[in-house]
């Protein structure tokens, strides 16, 4: 009999309802370690109904009452820190040392969220007219939901539900049902932190939780991370039902490595961002574009000497640099791409395709792939590999740089390597992308920023976490108040109120 992983619903864990389930997998040996409950709507309408008779208490609740569980859950993440990472590296595959930093940026936006108090005071002014005092107040919305990808298990859902939950909201989170338990098992630790039951709910499901979270007019906000196509439906069907919607979706990140730059610097920067968990990252870069044929061929020969160093194998392996694929589908997709790559005349310097794993012949294992002489148009220029493969692209020139990066769809993260600050500073100033590096492969904003790519990137106005969150998560309200002295009566105006009266 297999494990079922249910659902978190008011509180209380439903292992399932549904005779709906999917196999969850165990990446680097192939094996099956659970059957994950897919919620029907009825399932999703118990847990929105559960946040929806949750809300007004908690709407009432102190924000600093609200902070203070978010305080006490930040201790239980931090204490529970090995169990959580374990889980994350057993059904996604990314190395341990991974696992705990997605974890470690998860528990940042918490402690981020623990500053409720101050991040709501509003805004006062004093005297706006006569006996007049006026201010803004950001008040919770009521029912919120998230959506998550596969990739950041533990940290994507902790950039939504703790700050959405502070603001005063209730939330209804829908986890990837390809890594569903570490986000089951962090959803529990708010609870014993003392979240009441019903103000976080977690429903697992697939499109059928989805749709029914985006038609139900209790939901009023939705926040998603995923892919462009599924991050594009969600803005637009969301938006015609009436809520506040953000979508994230995919991205193709370029750095650029100029003639002045510090190549072994490079060199180390593009083997994280390019292998790091795989290349399953939105802010991975999977291409290369050098300034020159002397940087491109210097940066190659680093590059091939450190891949030749890498040691490929289990997450849970602490000698490891990297993981296997989450699952045999996408193994196939990524090694699809690389067929591609060769079919359409890129040049494969490395070729990760043939890696097998001894012990591990059935796990979803990728080498690194190192392709020389890629060019726009090609499929693995455009297009989301989400694989560890990294492209080098030729050009003369930064502004020829400029141009392709612009001329992508995507504008998550891109980065430039360089000691000359005047090229930095233009780089920074006109590039066309949300997140932007200098000597900086990852350019993931802190907690206290906020989070998000420009084009088909992001769907929406604001940004994930950080103070953009706040204002997603509230609607501003102003009032004016006057208190009219006792005795003083005025009469009629007819103008429109205004300070010259
Ligand atoms: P995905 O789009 O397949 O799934 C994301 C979520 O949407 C999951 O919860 C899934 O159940 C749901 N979903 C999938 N198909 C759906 C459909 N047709 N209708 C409704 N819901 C659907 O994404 P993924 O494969 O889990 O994650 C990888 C993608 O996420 C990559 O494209 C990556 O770039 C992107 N991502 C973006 C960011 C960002 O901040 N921009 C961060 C992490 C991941």
């Amino acid at each position: 009999m297999q494990k079922i992983i249910g659902h978190l619903i008011d509180g209380t864990l439903v292992s399932s309802d549904s005779s709906r389930t999917q196999p969850v997998f165990d990446p680097a040996t192939g094996a099956i370690r659970a059957q994950v409950a897919l919620a029907d709507a009825s399932t999703v309408g118990a847990a929105i109904a559960s946040a929806e008779q949750a809300f007004p208490a908690w709407r009432n609740t102190p924000a600093l009452k609200r902070a203070r569980i978010m305080a006490r859950f930040r201790v239980l993440l931090e204490e529970q820190a090995d169990v959580i990472a374990a889980l994350i590296t057993a059904e996604h595959g990314k190395v341990l040392s991974d696992a705990h930093g997605e974890l470690q940026r998860g528990i940042e936006n918490v402690e981020y969220a623990s500053y409720a108090p101050e991040l709501l005071k509003g805004e006062h002014a004093r005297n706006v007219g006569p006996g007049i005092d006026s201010w803004s107040e950001f008040q919770a919305l009521g029912v919120t939901a998230g959506i998550t990808p596969f990739n950041f298990p533990a940290m994507v859902p902790l950039w939504m539900w703790p700050m959405a939950v502070v603001c005063g909201n209730t939330f209804v989170l829908k986890p990837s049902e390809r890594a569903p338990s570490s986000t089951l098992y962090i959803a529990r630790l708010a609870l014993e932190a003392g979240l009441p039951p019903g103000v976080l709910n977690v429903v697992n499901g697939d499109r059928e939780a989805v749709e029914t979270l985006l038609h139900d007019p209790r939901v009023r906000a939705v926040s998603f991370v995923g892919s462009t196509p599924v991050a594009e439906h969600i803005y637009a069907e969301g938006c015609r039902a009436g809520k506040r919607v953000q979508a994230l979706g995919g991205a193709k990140n370029h750095a650029v490595i100029m003639p002045d730059a510090d190549i072994a610097q490079a060199v180390h920067a593009l083997m994280g961002a390019a292998y790091g968990s795989c290349g399953e990252r939105c802010m991975a870069v999977p291409l290369a574009v050098c300034v020159g044929d002397q940087v491109a061929d210097a940066l190659i020969a680093g590059l091939k000497e450190e891949i030749a160093a890498m040691h490929v194998g289990p997450g849970s392996d602490n000698t490891c640099d990297m993981g296997p694929l989450v699952t045999r589908q996408h193994l196939d997709k990524v090694r699809g791409y690389v067929d591609q790559g060769v079919a359409e005349g890129a040049t494969l310097l490395v070729d990760g395709r043939t890696l097998t794993v001894p012990g591990h012949e059935e796990g979803y294992f990728i080498g690194p792939c190192l392709f020389d002489h890629v060019r726009p148009g090609m499929t693995i220029y455009q297009e989301e590999i989400f694989g560890p493969v990294l492209g080098i692209v030729r050009v003369n020139t930064l502004a020829e740089a400029m141009q392709l990066i612009d001329a992508h769809e995507y504008g998550n993260g891109t980065c430039i390597f360089t000691r000359d600050g005047e090229a930095a500073r233009h780089f920074t100033d006109h590039i066309q992308v949300g997140m932007v590096g200098v000597n900086v492969p990852l350019p993931v904003p802190v907690a206290y920023h906020s989070f998000g790519g420009w084009k088909r990137s992001l769907f929406g106005d604001l940004h994930a976490y950080g103070p953009d969150a706040v204002r997603f998560y509230t609607k501003r309200k102003t009032i004016t108040q006057r208190w009219p002295s006792a005795g003083v009566r005025e009469g009629s105006v007819f103008s429109f109120p205004s300070s010259r009266t």
